[in-house]
């Protein structure tokens, strides 16, 4: 339900603070995924459900890149989280213009972190898997590579679920090793593909810092955010 105005509360304490202060903190007072959708944001224009049986956690393509995106539709993904100092700020950005992206997720961090994955998931972001200590496939041993991938997909769902299973409650999986896309270089590509699967990296300060820019550059300039989701996702189920 549309909320554009709901008022912000404001501590007792506050009342006490310098004006200038109690003006800046009402100012900035946080955007909350559930007030979601709200006008004049970027939003999140479909949600698209991906069949797990067609793309296998583990397969030959770290993830469907043949997507059917339409014109000017964007996914948008971040790799190697949870990082605790930059991923609030992404949750942020992301909330601020209402968008829902796929987080995928390391192992050892999230094991570390579990509030943090709770938290994108809580706030309707899709949970990927991107193994335990991100080493790369191609260079370990074969016989310690499913390891790698299960004990990573075991540490996310301990955090999110409590369960330590290998069996991935959401089928995503991304192969490490995948290359990092700066700012300009992105709304350059993206200008000349015009729809695409975005990669970003929560952990990185500097894609934390940007995506606010990045997100209103979408906005702007008529870009759709399209939300993946498992076909057996409850989520998809209720529309949202
Ligand atoms: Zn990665």
């Amino acid at each position: 339900m549309p909320n554009m105005s709901r008022p912000r509360p404001i501590c007792a304490r506050s009342a006490a603070l310098p004006l200038l202060l109690v003006w800046q903190l009402a100012w900035q007072a946080p955007v909350r995924a559930e007030d979601c959708p709200r006008a004049g944001t970027l939003g999140t224009s479909r949600v698209l459900s991906v069949d797990a049986e067609h793309f296998p956690r583990v397969g030959l393509k770290s993830f469907p890149q043949t997507l059917p995106l339409r014109d000017h539709e964007v996914v948008l993904t971040f790799d190697d989280g949870p990082w605790p100092p930059t991923t609030p700020k992404v949750l942020k950005a992301l909330a601020q213009e209402c968008v829902r992206a796929t987080f995928f997720l390391i192992g050892k961090p999230a094991s570390e972190h579990p509030d943090l994955v709770r938290r994108i998931a809580a706030e309707g972001h899709t949970v990927g898997h991107h193994t335990w200590l991100h080493r790369s496939l191609k260079q370990i041993p074969p016989g310690e590579t499913t390891e790698e991938i299960d004990h990573g997909i075991s540490a996310v769902e301990m955090a999110l679920h409590g369960q330590a299973t290998t069996t991935p409650s959401t089928p995503f999986f991304r192969f490490p090793g995948s290359p990092q896309q700066e700012l300009k270089l992105l709304i350059k590509r993206l200008t000349v593909a015009r729809k695409g699967i975005i990669l970003l990296h929560d952990p990185k300060a500097h894609t934390a810092a940007m995506l606010p820019a990045f997100l209103r550059w979408l906005r702007e300039n008529d870009y759709h955010i399209v939300h993946l989701v498992p076909t057996a996702d409850p989520v998809s189920a209720d529309g949202h």
